[in-house]
Formats: structure tokens, sequence, C-alpha cells
């Protein structure tokens, strides 16, 4: 054969395992729709997508991969990457990278510096909204968002009505970022980082883009896709390393022994994991568990991880064999 022949045959490969995946967790109708902020509950529950990016720019998706959704707080590690970007280790000084063992949105800071845990619970992730706010002024939104959209290479935009909703809604949230005034953990005006964080979580985007978003971070920051440089390499890796041990609400362990990938979820419904130096993953289906993670999402990223051996501790830097058999083409 030759090579473009074994490109063809290796891509038809890959896409008939994604089918097969797809078609089976599709089966699994369990989960519930986020409730918490009214908008949240209006998608339908049976959109469901999966798609994969590699760093050499080749695209595979089965399913609903086109529909929008919002971020939510896959946007908790774009952003981290960001304010290690501009900001360096300082940031370490008003959050900490330790699993906090709590829920996303607990009222709860680490006894020991009275900063938040981490970066990928709401306390952190406000707080984080709070410095990139006090380092950009009012062009944070527009600066994150251009991020946001290089990563995704397109245009992305806001869901009015999510932002409006979590505005509305968001008493918890805003409960948090007067507390961490209190700590001193943030810097006035609070109202300010929680317009960022309502903002940052309601960007639309879809599965495709999470592919896309994740293959610019497993690919030292540069967008295979655009060829464009997005985030600063030596961020990365600080943000996949805490998207492994935190980014996965309260199982965040368990997805590290049994998927054993950096990612991160939303409520929205989207999954993004990371094959360091190989691929970007995304996930769609709106159907909660109890942690707050897509029920389909977590069973696509298991088999995934099975049938391709994307395990970190399957594989070495440069990927198992079975990762190299399949998507080196
Ligand atoms: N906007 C949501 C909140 O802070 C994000 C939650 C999430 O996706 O975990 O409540």
């Amino acid at each position: 054969m030759d090579n473009l022949d074994i490109a063809s045959q290796k891509s038809s490969d890959i896409n008939h395992v994604l089918s097969q995946i797809y078609d089976s967790v599709k089966e699994n109708r369990k989960g519930a729709l986020a409730d918490y902020i009214p908008e949240l509950a209006k998608v339908d529950p049976n959109i469901y997508g999966i798609a994969i990016a590699t760093n050499k720019g080749h695209i595979h998706s089965v399913g609903d991969v086109d529909a929008t959704f919002t971020i939510q707080s896959i946007s908790k590690a774009l952003n981290y990457c960001i304010a290690l970007e501009l900001l360096g280790r300082d940031v370490l000084e008003s959050v900490g990278v330790e699993p906090s063992g709590d829920r996303f949105n607990a009222i709860e800071f680490d006894p020991r510096t009275l900063r938040p845990y981490n970066p990928m619970v709401n306390a952190g992730a406000i707080t984080i909204a709070g410095l990139l706010y006090n380092h950009l002024g009012n062009e944070a939104y527009e600066y994150i968002l251009d991020r946001f959209s290089r990563a995704a290479g397109r245009q992305l935009t806001l869901n009015e009505d999510v932002y409006n909703s979590e505005m509305l809604t968001g008493h918890r949230n805003r409960a948090i970022g007067h507390l961490l005034l209190s700590t001193q953990a943030i810097k006035e005006p609070v109202d300010k980082a929680l317009d960022l964080y309502f903002r940052q979580c309601s960007i639309s985007v879809s599965t495709l883009d999470l592919a896309v978003m994740g293959a610019t971070f497993s690919n030292l920051g540069q967008n295979p896709i655009t060829g464009k440089q997005v985030f600063d390499m030596t961020s990365i890796r600080n943000t996949l390393s805490v998207m492994f041990t935190c980014g996965m609400y309260d199982s965040s362990g368990f997805w590290a022994h049994d998927v054993g990938l950096p990612a991160k979820s939303g409520v929205g419904g989207g999954i993004m994991g990371i094959v360091n130096r190989q691929l970007g993953i995304g996930t769609y289906s709106p159907l909660l568990d109890v942690n707050g993670n897509s029920v389909r999402g977590i069973e696509s990223f298991k088999k995934l991880s099975d049938e391709f051996g994307l395990h970190a501790f399957d594989s070495t830097n440069r990927g198992s064999g079975l990762v190299a058999h399949f998507f080196d083409y």
C-alpha cells in the first residue's frame, strides 16, 4: 500500500471504532439535565457527539458534533492557562493546586491558606477571573473570548440567554466571590470578576470546538488546524496537571484511574480531554450524573481510552503503539 492508502485505511479504522463506541453508548439514557439555572434544563437530552482532533490536523467525529452548548466549567481550564501565561507563578499565591474533595461550588477554602483549593472549583475559577479582570480591565472578556476562539479555530459567541440566567440566579457564586474578598483571595471589583466568570461559562461551543481546543493544548499551544500559536507552552504543562487531578469534579480520582487523561467537564454536558502531544477529544451529551459529569461523555471516554490505549500510564510520552498505529498518518 502506498502512503495515501495507508492513511485512508487508518482513517477508516478510526471511524469504525468511533461509530461502534457511539452506537453502544447512545443506548445509555441515564442521567439528568442540569437544572440549577433554568436555561440549561431546556436543551434536547438526546444530542450526543464525539470528536477527535489530532496534532497533525486530522478530525474524526460521529454524531451531533456541530450542535452548540455552553462551555461552562471547561472555561476554567482555558482561563487558568491564560492567567499562568499573563501572571506567571504569582497565580499560585491566590489559588492552590490541591484537589479539594468538595463539591465544585463548595463554600470552602484551604484552611491553611484561606485560598481556594484549585482553579477547577468555582472559588478558584472566580479568583482567576478576578486576577484576569484586574490585569486586563474592561477588555478582559473580549480578550479571553479571542483566546478561546483562536483555540477553537473559529469565532465563538456568548449565549446571551444562559448568561442572563447565570446572572439572575448566581447567588451562590456571588456569595463565594464576596467571601473571597473577605479573605483577600481576590481584590475589588468583585462584581467584575463575577461578571467575567458568568460570561466565560456562557460561551457557546460545539463538540468539534472542544476537540480542536483540546488538540491546541496537546499540540503545545499551537492550533493544529489553523497553525496559529494560541497558548504558551509552559502554562499548558501546569494546566494539564491540574486538569488531571481536579478536572472532573468529585470523580477526578476515578477518572484518573479509569480514563487516565487530563480533562475538564462542564455542567452544560461537554467534556474536553487531552492526550499529551497527540490528540484533543471532545464529547457532548447533556445528561449528567450526580457529580455533574456527562454520563455518555464518561462512558465514551472510557471506551476511547481502552480501545485506543490512551491512558497516560498505558503509554509513554510519545504515545502507545496503539495510538501511533491508529493516529499517526
Ligand atoms: N456556571 C456554572 C456555575 O458556576 C459552571 C458550573 C460547572 O460547569 O461546573 O455554577
